[in-house]
């Protein structure tokens, strides 16, 4: 592009601070909107006592509250197998490593999901060595081969090590040596580990026999109003085992404050879609996707039209300086309506919500390619594949 840069240089220190900058802002800003809607914020620990009351352990000692509604939103935290012991320093797991208590010579990674990849980017390009330990023969189960593939791709051209077909079966330390060992014999030596291999729900310190909620594998069995099998209980996010994404926890939260209020009888009222969640991968290139997938459409013998064009065709890419990746979008042959899509490159993150707002609103693509986008914009690459 005619520019000359220098290689930038890390400060740990600062990235934290960083970090910690932008949580606490984010935190003080919801904090003060709750406090300006007279919610009373309370820092314990609530279990239930009955359907109607939960006790909340406090500093200051414990204290019983009496509700009408609940809504359960613990969260999950992450998975630890019984054949390893995280101890934050060089064996983490994925709350350690968000700052890292240090940038890692060689860091394993052990799951190849969307959050261990996204930890392998970050790790790559702070300048660790990688290595990747994946179960299967690709990374990101469940995606779309040809998004996996491209990531792969640029995870060898920087470096990083896979390890394909080995499923980890444990994790030692030995002074600033981290063994991963794997069921097929071998052994990644590094001087840290990184465990991404998914979490568990917070609900075994809930009580909830007492409340009378069912669960499944500690999740909290909820019906389409995010309704557990007591009326005025809820449930909300990763606990209710639904997507472990933020924005379906939100917007489980909006319809359970308006079920919670009547509203929902009172005008048009949507069920969530938890098959029409659009979600990203933050990874180098982004990776988003939304609906069904081709992958999907194949395994179900279900018709879709695949559409693909790769973003080398963008003007604004080629001006980016950055051609990688694809849109791919899947309609029914028959009505045009757009079923899913996914986005490999630049941005994805933002892109996909135009093919979101298509399949949540079952526009076709004719709708998609008759609107007019700016020029030039990576959009546009959406218009070319509807067209
Ligand atoms: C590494 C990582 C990256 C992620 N990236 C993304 C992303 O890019 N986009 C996205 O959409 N999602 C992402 N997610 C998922 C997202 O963070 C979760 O889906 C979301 O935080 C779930 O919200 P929640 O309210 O259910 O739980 P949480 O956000 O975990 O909040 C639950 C809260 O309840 C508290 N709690 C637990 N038990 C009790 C109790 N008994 N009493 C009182 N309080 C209690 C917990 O301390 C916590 O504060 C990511 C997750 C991980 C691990």
């Amino acid at each position: 592009m005619g520019l000359e840069t220098t290689s930038p240089n890390i400060d740990r220190d600062n990235l934290s601070q960083r970090l910690d900058g932008i949580t606490s802002h984010l935190e003080e800003s919801m904090t003060g909107l709750l406090s300006s809607q007279h919610v009373r914020l309370m820092h314990g620990t609530g279990r239930f006592l009955d359907p109607h009351t939960i006790a909340v352990a406090t500093e200051e000692g414990e204290e019983e509250i009496e509700a009408d509604a609940v809504l359960i939103s613990t969260g999950s935290r992450p998975r630890v197998p019984e054949w390893c012991t995280p101890d934050g320093e060089r064996i983490l797991t994925t709350r350690h490593a968000y700052p890292p208590p240090e940038i890692p010579d060689h860091l394993t990674v052990v799951g190849s999901g969307v959050t261990g990849v996204e930890f392998v980017h970050m790790f790559a390009s702070l300048g660790s060595e990688v290595t990747l330990i994946v179960s299967r023969q690709h990374v990101l189960p469940g995606k779309d081969p040809e998004v996996a593939y491209e990531l792969e791709e640029n995870f060898i051209s920087r470096g990083v090590k896979l390890l394909k077909g080995a499923r980890s079966t444990s994790i030692e330390r030995d002074g600033d040596v981290v063994r991963v060992g794997c069921d097929d014999g071998r052994t990644v030596e590094s001087s840290h580990a990184l465990l991404a291999i998914g979490s568990i729900p917070n609900s075994d310190q809930l009580n909830l026999e007492a409340a009378g909620v069912e669960s499944e594998w500690g999740f909290v069995n909820i019906d389409h109003n995010c309704q557990s099998n007591v009326s005025h209980i809820y449930a909300a996010g990763d606990v209710s085992g639904k997507l472990p994404l933020s924005s379906v926890a939100t917007m489980q939260g909006r319809k359970i404050a308006e079920h919670v209020m009547g509203l929902h009888s009172e005008r048009p009222h949507r069920h969530i879609s938890y098959s029409q969640a659009a979600s990203a991968i933050f990874t180098e290139p982004e990776i988003a996707d939304v609906g069904i997938s081709q992958a999907d459409a194949f395994s179900e013998g279900r018709k879709v039209r695949v559409t693909k064009v790769p973003f080398s065709a963008s003007a604004k890419a080629l001006i980016n300086d950055d051609p990688r990746g694809f849109v791919k979008l899947i309609s029914d042959p028959a009505t045009g309506v757009v079923l899913g899509g996914s986005i490999v490159g630049r941005h994805a993150a933002e892109l996909i919500s135009i093919i979101a707002l298509c399949v949540t609103n079952e526009l076709t693509v004719s709708d998609l390619a008759e609107t007019l986008f700016v020029h030039p914009t990576l959009s546009e690459t959406l218009l070319e594949a509807a067209e």
